[in-house]
């Protein structure tokens, strides 16, 4: 049996980067007041269809999608920012006036799996939700930045745009579609499929004959009115304040319906074509057009398996080390066993219980073989003499101690191990 294609199982020997960078985020983003939130994994396909968009390629061709036993349609979540919308207006938490919210997990599209891209692959992201206030979209940006060299990641650029509102957008896709229609039957085959549904999208085309026609396609940001701009300005300025470089894609617009003003997207140099690591933007309609009260939002998503192939060689995490291996002969010693569990347990030793029925010199070579530093053995002779045999294993050294003082043993291990 093999795993589905486009999906991976994370072995142990993955997970300790997993769980660093789940610290990690966490550490950053509880000092900035964000709140972990977790949403379920399947919602209803109307939420997407409604906030991500009819024309967009994640509900035009990505989606999970099955009919439940009570004939409900039903999706396995493509990104975060949805369900969260969903959970800030059934859970009515606009009562209060500014959120923060942070996610971690599992997503899932249907696309053409390769290196970075995959069927169920996991992001992490946040949403700041109650503010128009252009401070918002920088802190996230600033957040974005500060996790990413949190995971030891520098070489990146931070693209932005403005995407201005949808009267401005509806206004600028007239004249799109006008510009790109007298090359339509220049352009790849996508982009034409694209030219009346989601010509934005066109925009961000990786075919050479379509970029050099886009090249000389009318402006969006010519299109943005005095709000518009003046956001995005202040956007630049306050990014400058913070030192944080960037550079202006006036081409830069995302695959998602719900986005207006600020889009911005960070790519590592490397040229790989899934180098797009982070994503985000502000979505000042969404939570209203999904039924709640009129709140504004802005809030990103990092793809880990895209940061976890950059950055996995450059981290040496210390795998985490057993110390104490425990092996037994005998029913007696077997019985006897469980009390010493219970003071390593206390003194919060990393140990192993052998499990099998081998005989001492086994037990102990793989005593040896895991890395222990001591192996306590119980057998016939120390359960006649009330005691059990401590071998340290380096130095093939080994002494007894009575039960009566195992308890103060192991607390001496304890400080000998952790000095
Ligand atoms: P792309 O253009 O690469 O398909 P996207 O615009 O569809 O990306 P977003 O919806 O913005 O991606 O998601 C945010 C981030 O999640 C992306 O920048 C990327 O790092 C990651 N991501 C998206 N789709 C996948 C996937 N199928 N496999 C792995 N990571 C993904
Ligand atoms: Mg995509």
């Amino acid at each position: 049996m093999q795993p589905l294609r486009g999906t991976k199982d994370i072995l142990p020997y993955e997970i300790i980067y997993w769980q660093d960078i789940y610290m990690k985020a966490s550490a950053i983003l509880s000092l900035h007041n964000y709140s972990e939130i977790r949403t379920p994994i399947i919602e209803s396909t109307e939420l997407f269809k409604r906030s991500i968009g009819e024309m967009t390629d994640i509900i035009h061709k990505e989606m999970y999608t099955f009919t439940d036993q009570s004939n409900r349609s039903i999706t396995l979540r493509p990104e975060g920012t949805a369900g969260i919308a969903r959970a800030f207006i059934s859970n009515k938490l606009y009562q209060s006036n500014l959120q923060k919210f942070w996610y971690f997990g599992p997503m899932f599209r249907y696309e053409r799996p390769q290196s970075g891209r995959q069927r169920q692959f996991h992001q992490l992201g946040i949403e700041c939700i109650g503010s128009i206030n252009p401070m918002a979209d920088v802190e996230v940006i600033h957040l974005a930045n500060k996790i990413l060299n949190e995971f030891k990641l520098y070489d990146y650029i931070l693209e932005i745009n403005s995407i201005g509102n949808l009267e401005e957008r509806q206004k600028y896709e007239t004249d799109l579609i006008e510009y790109l229609s007298k090359y339509k039957k220049d352009l790849d085959q996508d982009s034409q499929k694209r030219l009346y549904s989601n010509p934005l999208r066109i925009l961000d085309s990786k075919h050479i004959k379509t970029q050099e026609i886009v090249q000389y396609a009318p402006n969006l940001n010519k299109y943005l009115n005095k709000t518009s701009i003046e956001h995005f300005d202040l956007v630049c300025t306050y990014l400058n304040n913070l030192k944080i470089n960037y550079k202006i894609n006036y081409n830069l617009v995302r695959g998602l319906d719900y986005y207006n003003n600020t889009a911005f997207e960070i790519k590592t140099v490397c040229q790989n074509s899934q180098n797009t690591i982070c994503g985000g933007g502000r979505y000042d309609t969404l939570i209203e057009q999904l039924g709640g009260p009129r709140t504004p939002a802005v809030g990103w998503a990092i793809g880990l398996e895209r940061v976890l192939k950059i950055i996995d060689q450059r981290w040496q995490l210390a795998q985490k080390n057993t110390y104490i291996y425990i092996a037994t002969q005998g029913l007696e010693a077997k019985k006897q066993v469980w009390s010493i569990v219970k003071n390593l347990e206390n003194e919060k030793l990393r140990f192993e219980l052998d499990l099998s029925n081998s005989n001492f010199q086994k037990q102990i070579q793989k005593a040896s073989k895991i890395g222990a530093k001591f192996c306590m053995i119980i057998g016939e002779e120390e359960i006649n003499n009330k005691k059990i045999t401590i071998r340290i294993l380096d130095e093939h050294k080994q002494y007894s101690v009575a039960y009566s003082q195992v308890k103060e043993e192991i607390h001496r291990l304890k400080n000998i191990l952790s000095s």
